[in-house]
């Protein structure tokens, strides 16, 4: 094989292997391959600096020097691809060529190697080592794209965590205040004042809504929660019931017809109630939000096989098939002209699946535009959720 198709395998190689992995464990390893392949070099040492701060390499020496050693050393080389004497000298090298990365004029990387072979000076040499290094930076800029990703999803879900936390004494007392104005506990008062007390409850309750959504949301996810499951045994007929019961009220100002079919081989399972409560009340919430007035809301609960599955159907609207597709993201709202007075945060649904997710099961909808959404927890009955009797 020629030199240089030596080279172009070497790089196809290391290409190949960045597209399949996104594990630096294996992608770092391949591109030092290519580095011996191309350059002939009898030892090669990557590394990456900053936070992320790896350091990968060939040699059989396990002393290798602090990276924070190299970083002064490297920095102070003029030319992106130079000799580097002072790095030969840290490495116990007989000499060593070394190879900037930049990202954005900032050095983030360094490849170096040591080589018995003289042909530094080929131009053919030289681009290889060029392309090698480009892929080093491109591959560099990714990791360093993915941590600040993954930094700024940390910084965001404690940012919730704290506000959604914080917000929730203030919301209690403003709540037990206003309560005591509207029982007449501190005096009457004449019917504006009355009604001006009722907005304020009416504002604390949707914003006691949008905190506990928002705390949930981000607790429950199942990537990045850190809400730890808390198993009891769980009566999902008795769950569905209370709930039910509980929006009798506002299911009576829509003039909706709300009911329970709830089969009669349904089994206790062991599971987080908060969690299952949260869930089926979100959709409970929706059901009634979004039919319209005289409609019909029933929430289920039925055995199918080696599975529980809740499902609360309405006859409203129903949803789009497009829509449908990403109805149980984080943050997702319908906008549709009939609900535009409907309020929400577009969280219910994601926790719906949150929940689900967390006890091995899956969530669903399946709904026709005209004819109303039904929506589906599938909570599966095996050892995790292990049926107590
Ligand atoms: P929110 O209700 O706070 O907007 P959800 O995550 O609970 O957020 O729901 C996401 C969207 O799904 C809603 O904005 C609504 O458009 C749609 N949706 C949910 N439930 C129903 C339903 N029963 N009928 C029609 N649309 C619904």
């Amino acid at each position: 094989m020629s030199e240089v198709a030596e080279h172009q395998r070497a790089v196809q190689q290391a290409l190949r292997t960045i597209a399949q992995s996104a594990d630096p464990d294996v992608c770092f390893p391949a591109l030092l391959r290519s580095v011996l392949s191309t350059t002939h070099a009898s030892a090669a040492t990557l590394w990456m600096f900053g936070d992320l701060a790896l350091q990968y390499t060939t040699t059989m020496d396990d002393m290798l020097p602090e990276i924070a050693h190299i970083y002064p050393v490297v920095e102070a080389q003029q030319a992106p691809i130079d000799i580097n004497d002072d790095l030969a000298q840290i490495m116990g090298w007989p000499n060593a060529i070394v190879g900037c990365v930049r990202l954005h004029g900032s050095l983030i990387g360094a490849v170096a190697f040591t080589t018995e072979t003289d042909d530094s000076t080929d131009p053919e040499y030289f681009n290889a080592l060029e392309t090698i290094l480009n892929m080093i930076a491109v591959y560099m800029r990714h990791l360093h794209s993915q941590a600040r990703h993954e930094k700024l999803m940390r910084n965001q879900s404690e940012f919730i965590r704290i506000v959604s936390h914080d917000l929730r004494t203030p919301l209690t007392s403003i709540k037990g205040f206003a309560s005591m104005l509207e029982a007449a506990s501190v005096g009457d008062m004449n019917d504006k004042q009355l009604h001006f007390v009722e907005k304020i409850l009416s504002g604390i309750l949707q914003l006691t809504y949008l905190v506990d959504n928002m705390q949930d949301a981000g607790r429950y996810d199942p990537e990045t929660g850190f809400y730890e499951m808390e198993r009891t045994p769980v009566d999902l007929t008795e769950v569905a019931a209370r709930i039910v019961e509980n929006h009798l009220v506002p299911a009576e100002k829509q003039d909706l017809n709300l009911q329970t079919d709830i089969g009669d081989d349904i089994p206790i399972i062991s599971a987080d109630l908060t969690m299952f409560e949260r869930a089926i009340t979100n959709l409970v919430d929706n059901a009634i939000k979004y039919t319209p007035n005289g409609g019909q809301v029933v929430v289920g609960v039925h055995r199918l096989n080696d599975d529980l599955v809740i499902s609360i159907k309405d006859n409203g609207l129903g949803i789009d098939p497009e829509n449908q597709k990403t109805l149980f993201e984080r943050g997702v709202r319908v906008v549709r002209k009939e609900h535009v007075r409907v309020k929400g945060s577009g969280l219910g649904l994601f926790i719906v699946r949150s929940v689900a997710l967390r006890h091995g099961g899956d969530a669903w909808v399946e709904s026709e535009l005209g004819s109303g959404s039904s929506f589906f927890i599938r909570v599966p009955l095996d050892a995790e959720n292990a049926i107590i009797n």
